[in-house]
């Protein structure tokens, strides 16, 4: 955060200040008022069940100098009449004030945001100061909240960006043009919310569109509706994938005995071997979009790949784990959609020993629920050895993998179930949409 008054960004949210308009915000803004640092901003809401306004002591005692909310508080506060909008025309105001020092990289996809957000910012926080969206907070507050994170010493600025709706992105990438705008793939998440892929594809298209002068586009060479977005920018454009033709090519892939990827990064002058320590192929395809896009602004690819090569990713995706009595347990419990949870199965199905899938609901899947469920069941069935079905939601699975499946109403009997089953050299992966909560499965299988 670049130091402001609340005078100075009442003027910027066109608020009004209730209290002492010197009062300087130096640091981050928060939603959580236990979460704020010493000088910083606490946003209010009004919730349904709760009044965020009158935590605004709480968020004092934890460091916040000041308020951005609907009413007066306990503490210095600008008043507006949504917030929301508030902070976004706070973030855009920092971002056009920062922007000079900055290179900005925009990343969406249906999967693998995060990971590859992850990845890229292990690689540029070895090459200068850089701030990058936080777990997966990649929505209309999420990203404001991280471009507020950055000051006048940050160097990259890495924002995961999500969409449910039309136009999102758009909203989002305008509050910051990136310089880079990195996208993955067009697969079926929020399939309910958009309809159809094609608009899915023109949902993600929006990140290119909304690039800076002179900006970059690092697209998918292997997702057809992805390499079309070139269509969308004048400007450069860098590809990443197996294809033959892409910039960064993946080359010689090939899996460990843990589903570990080992591969060659491979650009028109340069190559570099890459030995992931995450789990599953499509890893090697995050990787090679997080050096497209480091490349893109100016870092080596041997630089990228000996990064890559210590990597690290937030926690309950692929979480690799070895479990006391010889059990291997794959946590991706984080979240799930039908392309994600095939990802996963390819992963585990790599994996020596009894294959055990255990999963739960995908939600969001709209009409097509029932048979994205089934699907994924028939699928599981062909790489997985036991297919556990967890929750009425997951009823679908259990129909689709046949003899192999096991349906469990809840996460107690699937833990129960998964205690007197399972036996030494076992691989178990656990998926399900955040809402289904089997990171609890996980966590009951594994050592406190
Ligand atoms: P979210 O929309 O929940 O924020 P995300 O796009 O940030 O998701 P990740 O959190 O990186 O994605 O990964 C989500 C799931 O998708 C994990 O199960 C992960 O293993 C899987 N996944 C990651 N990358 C890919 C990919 N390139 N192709 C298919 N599945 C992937
Ligand atoms: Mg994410």
């Amino acid at each position: 955060m670049i130091a402001l008054s609340l005078d100075e960004i009442a003027v910027v949210v066109g608020g009004t200040v209730a209290g002492d308009g010197a009062v300087k915000v130096t640091a981050p803004a928060v939603l959580d008022g236990r979460e704020a640092e010493p000088g910083g901003l606490f946003v209010a809401f009004a919730g349904e069940h709760a009044d965020g306004h009158d935590y605004a002591g709480q968020a004092g005692q934890a460091g916040a100098v000041a308020v951005l909310g609907s009413r007066p508080t306990a503490l210095p506060t600008v008043v507006v009449e949504d917030a929301q909008a508030a902070l976004q025309l706070l973030a855009a105001h920092v971002g056009a004030h920062l922007r000079g020092g900055l290179t900005v990289v925009g990343l969406t996809g249906s999967q693998g945001k995060t990971s590859t957000k992850d990845l890229l910012t292990g690689a540029l926080s070895k090459v200068g100061p850089t701030v990058a969206t936080i777990g997966s907070l990649n929505n209309e507050l999420g990203v404001p909240l991280t471009i507020l994170r950055a000051d006048a010493s940050t160097r990259f600025l890495v924002i995961e960006m999500g969409a449910r709706r039309m136009g999102d992105i758009a909203h989002l990438a305008g509050l910051i043009p990136p310089d880079v705008s990195v996208v993955l793939n067009v697969g079926q998440a929020h399939l309910g919310e958009f309809g159809s892929r094609g608009a899915i594809a023109k949902a993600k298209g929006e990140l290119v569109q909304g690039l800076a002068a002179g900006g970059t586009a690092v697209l998918n060479a292997d997702n057809p509706r992805v390499a079309a977005m070139r269509a969308l920018t004048d400007g450069r454009v860098l590809t990443f994938g197996r294809a033959e033709h892409a910039d960064v090519r993946v080359r010689d892939l090939t899996l460990d005995r843990l589903g570990r990827p080992s591969f060659t990064l491979c650009t028109a002058d340069a190559t570099a071997s890459v030995v992931l320590p995450l789990v599953g192929a499509h890893q090697a395809f995050n990787a090679a979009a997080a050096a497209a896009a480091a490349w893109a602004i100016g870092v080596p690819l041997e630089l990228t790949a000996a990064a890559l090569t210590t990597a690290s990713i937030s926690k309950w995706r692929m979480e690799l784990s070895e479990l006391p009595g010889g059990i291997t347990l794959l946590n991706d419990s984080f979240n799930a959609n039908p392309d994600s949870a095939r990802a996963a199965l390819d992963a585990l199905a790599v994996i020596e020993g009894r294959g055990i899938a255990v999963l739960g609901e995908m939600l969001e899947l709209g009409e097509e629920s029932e048979t994205e469920h089934h699907a994924i069941g028939e699928y599981a069935a062909t790489r997985a050895d036991v297919v556990v079905a967890v929750g009425e939601g997951a009823r679908a699975i259990a129909d689709g993998a046949g003899s192999r499946a096991e349906a469990l109403p809840d996460n107690t009997t699937a833990i129960d179930w998964l205690r007197r089953t399972l036996a030494p050299g076992d691989v178990v992966l656990v998926k399900a949409s955040r809402e289904s909560h089997l990171d609890e499965v996980a966590a009951a299988l594994s050592p406190e």
